[in-house]
Formats: C-alpha cells, structure tokens, sequence
C-alpha cells in the first residue's frame, strides 16, 4: 500500500458493532469483565484503548514499524525512551535540538546519572568519536530545530550497529510522509504529533514506533506505568488529522519551496537556512533520504539584533507568532527567545541561533498572501 491510502485506511476498519466507518471516541476508563480476568482484551484505559490502539496501529504503518505507541505528548513519549536506560549509560546526541529534548536530557535525567553527549552530526562518522562501551543509543533529530541540518539517517544506523547501541531518531520535523528512518536503519522513531500529524494545532501528543517486539515490551510497560497516555478524543482528532497528512504536505512542501527561494532573494535577509538549496551542506543526503524538503525555513537578518527580529515577527499578519509548527496555518517563530530560550546563550550561539534568527513554519494558505505578508513585514 502507498502512504497516502495508508493514511486512510491502515489498521482502520469499520467499528463491528455498529458499522461506524469512523473509528468511534471509547471514552472510557474500564471494561466490563464476564469473570475475574476474562474481557475483550481491554482492562483499564491507563493501559488499553481501542480509539488509541487504531491510532497506534496506523501509526506504525505509517513509518513501516510494526509497533505504535500513543504518550501524552513528544516529550512523553522521549521521557519513556530516555527511561529504558539505567544510571551510567551513555547517549551520543544532536546538539542543535529541540529545546525541550535539551531541558529534559540536562535537567531530569542527568540527575539520574546518564550522561548526554550533544555533538555536531553534520558528518556522521563524528558520531564513533563520542561512542564507547557505555553508549545505549544514538539519538538523531534530522531537519534539525532550527537550523535545518541535515543528518545521514543511514550512516548513523551503521554506527549504532557497529557498536551495539540503538538508533532513535526523533522525526518530528520531516513527518512520516517525507522520510521513514526505520527504512533506513533506526531502531526507533518519535514524533511530536502535535506538529504535521495532526496538522491542525488542536492536540498535543507524541508517539514511538519500533520493530523490535522486546523493545516495544519494554517500551508498553513505560507507558502503562508512568501513564503519559493520550486521551481517546485526543486519538480521534489525530486519526482525523492523518486523513489529510500527505495532502497537507504535498501543499507544505510546494509553499516551502516558493517562500524559500523568496526570502533567499529579499535583500533584507542575509542567509536562508532550507535543506532543499543545492548549496545546503547536506543537499544531496537530504534528496536520498527524504522524499521533499518541508515547510520549515529559518532564516537570519542583516541587522542581526533582537530588535529587528521583534520588528519582522510582530509585524506579519497571516504569519501568526506562536511557538509550535506543522499546522495547517503559518506560523513565525523566534527560537532564541522562545523554543531555544532555555538553551545557555554559548551553546545556543554555537549552534548558529543567533539573535536574528527567525523560524517559519509554512502552512497551506495560498502562496501570494504568505508572500506579500512576509514581504511587507520584513520592508517595515
Ligand atoms: C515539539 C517537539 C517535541 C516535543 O513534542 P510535544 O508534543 O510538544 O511534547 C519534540 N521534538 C521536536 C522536534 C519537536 O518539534
């Protein structure tokens, strides 16, 4: 089956009680029991649902694993990663990275003794410098937030099977629709849904998708006990959302291309930051591991100041300033005082998040008005 009708119909069918072509909202907490532990295979929503086990199931279609898992949110959905190891392990890291993959990476689970090593993966054999007998996994966002740098999802898979360690990537930003990292050699894949999956800015949710049946053991057993579950209304509305997925992003892609290609030009504008640019560093890792390259642009202005930047992104009217991504509207964000404003000032410099820098998330308005907005903002 192709993405699009998977979308549509993997692991869903028509609800056999009533015929419902929609899988139904099960808004409840418990199920009946004929005798003390015989049911129908659901016991308590904490641990079982079937809104959320459908989602799950399509989930998993979607990015060609055999397991889904639904958490409360992305971070939920890391945390549980990040708890499947013990005090002493090693994980190698992306070091330009979402900002609350960082916070709960440095602040909680150092605490408990793991060490993160946050490192630059533009070229992915960096990555066997950092790894030793105590590294666990590998953990890879690739377009990364914000600078879109591209990681060699392929190369990183080789390494982490080389030295007995797992591969996650965090896929968040490319959807399952424009790349599939477990096709490439990932152990494990998560998405915040609250970005393109669901794609209308109505849900915060997360989820994790893996092959390995002792792994997703493992990582159901997270889930059931620290209960950073999804609610199935929640469910409802993503499987909802999916529906759309690879139209929205084919419409995504298309208006990232056009409003790339214009700030490149826009002469108040120094540098673009967009992986589909023949001169992006990984251009051709980009084109061999993903299907298009996005809507999300960051860009850098030539007054680099925090004024400037407050200016253009006050200024835009259809570009709504807002922190998140991946909805069907556009949004403009300023990551060093928003997403990135709990990374320290040195890394967040390092990493190229200067105080100009401006992220957008293109969504699937019609271009002429993305433009014009975009152009009036950045003449003011
Ligand atoms: C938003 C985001 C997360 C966190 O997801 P939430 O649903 O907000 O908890 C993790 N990784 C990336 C790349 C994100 O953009």
């Amino acid at each position: 089956m192709k993405f699009g009708t998977k979308a549509l119909h993997a692991g869903i069918e028509p609800d056999p009680s009533t015929g419902a072509i929609m899988t139904p909202i099960f808004q409840t907490s418990t199920y009946v029991q004929a005798k003390p532990g015989e049911h129908k295979g659901f016991e308590y929503s904490r641990t079982q649902n079937p809104t959320r086990e459908v989602l799950q199931n399509n989930l998993a279609a979607l990015e060609n694993a055999k397991h889904g898992l639904c958490f409360s949110s992305g971070m939920g959905a890391i945390d549980a990663i990040i708890k499947t190891l013990k005090p002493g392990d090693e994980v190698v890291s992306t070091n330009d990275l979402y900002g609350g993959s960082y916070r709960i990476f440095t602040k909680i689970f150092e605490n408990f003794g793991i060490k993160f090593h946050f490192i630059e993966m533009g070229n992915s054999s960096k990555i066997e410098e950092y790894v030793n007998e105590k590294t666990k996994l590998i953990w890879v966002e690739t377009p990364t937030n914000p600078m879109m740098n591209i990681i060699d999802i392929k190369g990183a898979a080789e390494i982490a099977k080389n030295n007995n360690c797992l591969l996650g990537v965090d896929n968040t930003f490319a959807s399952p629709y424009l790349q599939n990292p477990m096709d490439l050699g990932a152990d494990m894949v998560v998405h915040s849904i609250t970005k393109y999956i669901g794609g209308h800015s109505d849900v915060v949710m997360g989820c994790i998708v893996c092959n390995d049946d002792e792994l997703a053991e493992q990582l159901a057993f997270i889930q059931n006990s620290c209960g950073a579950v999804s609610g199935p209304q929640d469910c409802f509305l993503v499987l909802r959302g999916i529906k759309t997925l690879h139209l929205r992003m084919q419409r995504h892609c298309e208006n990232g291309r056009a409003i790339a290609n214009f700030v490149r030009d826009h002469p108040k504008i120094v540098k673009t930051y967009w992986p589909g640019f023949e001169d992006h560093p990984n251009h051709d890792i980009a084109k061999n591991q993903m299907k298009d390259f996005g809507g999300m642009i960051s860009f850098t202005l030539k007054d680099d100041s925090l004024e400037a930047a407050f200016k253009v992104v006050s200024k835009t009217k259809l570009f709504t300033l807002a922190e998140s991504l991946g909805g069907v509207e556009s949004l403009v964000g300023h990551p060093a005082s928003m997403t990135h404003a709990s990374i320290p000032l040195e890394e967040r410099l390092k990493t190229g998040v200067t105080d100009s820098l401006i992220r957008l998330s293109v969504g699937v308005e019609d271009i002429e008005d993305l433009i014009e907005d975009l152009d009036q903002a950045l003449n003011q």
